[in-house]
């Protein structure tokens, strides 16, 4: 078990999106659902991932793509929207942030990603 959350909130994983994926809680904001989805990929949780991709825009699959996660900076937000900044180490060694506004919507009383604009760095 790891100790610190990789979302960056300096509270220990099982304490923070820990909780999320594990279906003890669910995210109350965007940001919080980002974070824990953030963390997911950070992990491979990839059954999160898509559980919190809003049906309409969900993908069949994914996978981690051959990059590391290695730092996440949320840098603004507002009611239904939160940008972000994710360092990334990738498998042949080359480091990389890609930026997102990522879009959120609420269904059923429970926050679902809808959709980003990416740009790369
Ligand atoms: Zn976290």
């Amino acid at each position: 078990m790891i100790a610190a959350c990789p979302c960056g909130s300096g509270q220990r994983y099982d304490q923070c999106c820990g909780r999320l994926h594990r279906g003890a809680a669910l995210a109350q904001t965007p940001e919080e659902l980002m974070r824990s989805r953030y963390s997911a990929y950070a992990l491979g949780e990839f059954d999160y991932v898509l559980a919190t991709w809003h049906p309409r825009t969900r993908p069949d699959s994914i996978s981690g793509g051959g990059i590391s996660w290695t730092g996440l900076e949320v840098t603004d937000h507002g009611e239904d929207w939160v940008e972000f900044t994710g360092r990334y180490r990738a498998d042949d060694g080359t480091v990389g942030a890609m930026t997102e506004h990522s879009l959120f919507e609420r269904r059923a009383g429970r926050w679902f990603y809808v959709e980003g604009d990416v740009s790369d760095q």
